[in-house]
């Protein structure tokens, strides 16, 4: 008679004891089908690691400065080229009114800001646009521009990534998203982003930004052609960053959605719920070192990012006003949620509403 073995068993002991995982145990939780005892391992890991019952989310208002972009990756329904109809470039006058507008419509604390990589602007253009927010909205943090966008303008401006980021933070920008990292195995970069610049450089524009003492938020896009192995080794390479650095403040995985796509047309589909929860624990209990691993709503729909937060989540994000990245790509939620419904659904799911700033610092509590 087989015995059945658990697989997650070695694992478990692993996290009570504080152990950090490795390569192996990463690849045998990717591959368990026992989801519900992934979800309740990453939330012990989560609670053993000082977590609580509260759960995340921020105010805040997204902007996209221009869809023009030169790199072409295979996944991205938002961008296109200067020449195509839909094109837009605002200018930062035309940022800063359409923010000034949203903000007497809500009370966001955090502009979450990204966009293409456009060769028609330079980076006095990009100066601009945090000059002239700061100044508009001096109590607002300016979360901008994820790492791919930074290494496009030292292309523009031929200054190196320390010098694009010290001009860029003095005029006013906080944090960088988490946006671009893809996914880091060069077979899987070759295949859905070839024209973006290598993770090293993805990686040490993060670094850069760490000792500059601008925090930054980490990424994967999974769901289209890696493997586990490459999942797994591409949340190990954050991680062996964040053991450097510490400047990772949160970690947000997020699932391919193909429409709009090349993919669409391969008949490929939207990941599996079970899919996204598995990535979710397993992001938790391999980065033992970042503190907030999110649930991203707008990608998995607010009822999913519920259940997402007895899985290793401890942040849905946010009320997020206005995404388009995802919604190009055929993601059906909503571009904003409301702060009430937002509650509601983390009050279901038995955990304590707890609206954030950009650092994490408490700003409102629902007990
Ligand atoms: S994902 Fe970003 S870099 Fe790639 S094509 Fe789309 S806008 Fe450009």
């Amino acid at each position: 008679m087989a015995i059945a073995v658990d697989t997650l068993e070695p694992i478990r002991q692993k996290v009570e004891a504080g152990e950090r995982l490795d390569f192996e145990d990463g690849l045998a939780l990717l591959e368990s089908d026992d989801l519900l005892g992934l979800g309740e391992l990453a939330d012990l890991a989560r609670r053993r690691r000082g977590g609580g019952d509260e759960a995340y989310f921020v105010q805040n208002l997204y902007l996209n400065q221009t869809n023009v972009c030169r790199v072409k990756c295979k996944f991205c329904a938002f961008a296109v080229t200067q020449k195509q109809p839909g094109a837009y470039t605002y200018t930062p006058e035309q940022i800063v009114e359409d923010a000034l507008s949203q903000r007497e419509l809500t009370g966001f604390t955090e502009i979450h800001m990204v966009g293409g990589e456009s060769p028609h602007v330079t980076f006095d253009y990009y100066v601009e646009i945090v000059r002239q927010l700061h100044e508009a909205l001096p109590d607002v943090h300016l979360k901008l521009f994820t790492a791919s966008e930074i290494h496009h303008m030292t292309t523009l401006s031929g200054l190196p990534h320390e010098d694009v980021l010290r001009t860029l933070r003095d005029v006013g920008l906080s944090t960088l998203p988490g946006g671009g990292a893809e996914v880091f195995a060069d077979r899987v970069r070759r295949l859905v982003a070839p024209g973006k610049e290598s993770p090293e450089i993805w990686l040490e524009t993060h670094r850069i930004a760490h000792g500059l003492g601008i925090r930054t938020h980490c990424t994967m896009l999974y769901g289209h052609v890696e493997t586990y192995e490459e999942r797994v080794d591409h949340l190990l390479r954050l991680r062996a960053l964040q053991d450097e650095t510490g400047g990772f403040m949160a970690f947000i995985p997020l699932a391919f959605h193909p429409e709009n796509t090349v993919f669409e047309r391969r008949g490929w589909k939207h990941t599996a719920g079970s899919d996204d929860l598995k990535v979710l624990a397993v992001s938790r209990l391999l980065l033992d070192n970042v503190d907030h691993v999110k649930a991203y709503w707008i990608m998995m729909g607010m009822p999913l990012a519920a259940v997402a937060l007895h899985f290793g989540a401890n942040d849905v994000q946010g009320t997020v006003v206005r995404e388009e990245i995802f919604h190009a790509a055929g993601a059906r939620t909503e571009t904003e949620q409301k702060i009430d419904e937002l509650v509601r659904h983390v009050r279901d799911a038995g955990r304590v509403p707890v609206q954030r700033d950009t650092f994490y610092n408490e700003l409102q509590r629902w007990n």
